[in-house]
């Protein structure tokens, strides 16, 4: 049976060891001296305000009770687009992480050494590149956002872990796996490799919208914690109304049998803190209104600077920046929206348009 402790809190009170009593307390996962990779949400350089990243505040009071358990906690991720340490300075400093570092003596990653890993259990990968950062840690706690996402609906802690992929090389799969089932197969294939001890769930402030990259920041004030990446997305999705086998890699969990059989929920129930009214990407609208939905595909709009991150990231070269705007080219677009979650000014719409 999985356990799901799940919590009300705020970046001021949040209180870990009373989310993680249920789950037997951090000394269940973190021993004397274990290096403890904090695996964060750092998809790109954005601010703890826009719900892009994991706040902060929400690291610091987990990094406390790791190291109250004896761990040195360092933290780590691989944004989309380039895994340089020039765009990881940037990252860490506009998400308020690298001030935290300082501040409390935490090691942020900068080794974008790669290795390529076998994936025995693989359906649809038998090898990836996987960062160091990850397979050198003793441990590993997973620290997912609450965020929607375009492509596959919801980025919770099923998905946390395809950040252990080096950059360009996730937006290479978009392109191997286009398919919604097939990618979320691939990223429940990197999670049998590279598994958390551990996943907290930061939902204080989470994102409703067009996530991951631009969606509305929404206070929830939710904590979940749990050793089970899929009974966690099915907590989340049942205090969100959302019926859980409409998220692709939690239907791919359950074709491959990875669904837990009970799941025990020994502080609040889902019921107990149920969120009405989130509001899913306009390409998920189907999972509410039972409708299909038009075809969605990236839109550019007059915010856009002409900086080329799209371009840089496009797995099928659809996008490109033509003078003083980005472009896009339909026919060759597998809306994979690897450009709309890295555009730094928002500039990029989800619509139905006519194929060019
Ligand atoms: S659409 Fe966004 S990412 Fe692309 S060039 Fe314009 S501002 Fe940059
Ligand atoms: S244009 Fe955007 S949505 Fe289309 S393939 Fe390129 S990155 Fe993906």
């Amino acid at each position: 049976m999985a356990t799901v402790s799940i919590v009300k809190g705020t970046y001021s009170d949040l209180d870990i060891e009373t989310l993680l009593a249920p789950l037997g307390g951090m000394g269940r996962f973190v021993k004397k001296n274990d290096n403890v990779l904090l695996k964060v949400n750092l998809l790109s350089t954005k601010g703890p305000e826009k719900a892009v990243t994991t706040h902060p505040d929400f690291v610091r009071a987990v990094a406390k009770v790791v190291r109250k358990a004896g761990g040195n906690p360092y933290i780590g991720d691989s944004p989309a687009g380039r895994f340089s340490k020039r765009y990881l300075k940037k990252a860490y400093t506009r998400s308020g992480l690298a001030d935290l570092a300082k501040e409390k003596e935490i090691p942020l990653n900068f080794n974008t050494a790669i290795k390529k890993l076998d994936i025995p259990e693989g359906k649809r990968l038998q090898r990836s590149p996987i960062c160091q950062y990850a397979v050198k840690a003793d441990k590993i706690i997973a620290l997912p956002k609450l965020k929607t996402h375009s492509f596959q609906y919801m980025t919770l802690a099923c998905k946390i872990m395809y950040g252990v992929v080096p950059g360009l090389t996730k937006a290479k799969y978009h392109a191997q796996f286009p398919k919604k089932a097939s990618f979320a197969d691939m990223m429940l294939d990197i999670l049998t490799i590279v598994k958390p001890q551990l996943y907290i769930l930061d939902g204080i402030l989470g994102m409703q919208g067009q996530g991951p990259g631009s969606g509305d920041p929404v206070k929830m004030d939710l904590v979940l914690g749990s050793t089970d990446p899929v009974a966690m997305d099915i907590a989340v999705c049942k205090i969100l109304g959302i019926e859980p086998v409409g998220i692709p890699v939690l239907k791919r969990a359950k074709v491959r049998g990875l669904w837990p059989e009970k799941i025990d929920y020994p502080i609040q129930r889902p019921a107990d803190v149920a969120y009405k009214g989130f509001r899913l990407p306009n390409t998920a609208d189907h999972l509410l209104t039972g409708k299909r939905p038009p075809r969605k595909s990236p839109v550019i709009s007059d915010k856009c600077t002409a900086c080329g991150d799209c371009e840089s990231i496009c797995p099928k070269n659809a996008v490109k920046v033509q003078g003083r705007m980005a472009e896009v080219t339909y026919s060759r677009c597998i809306r994979c929206f690897c450009c709309h979650e890295v555009c730094p000014e928002n500039a990029i719409m989800l619509r139905s348009v006519e194929l060019n």
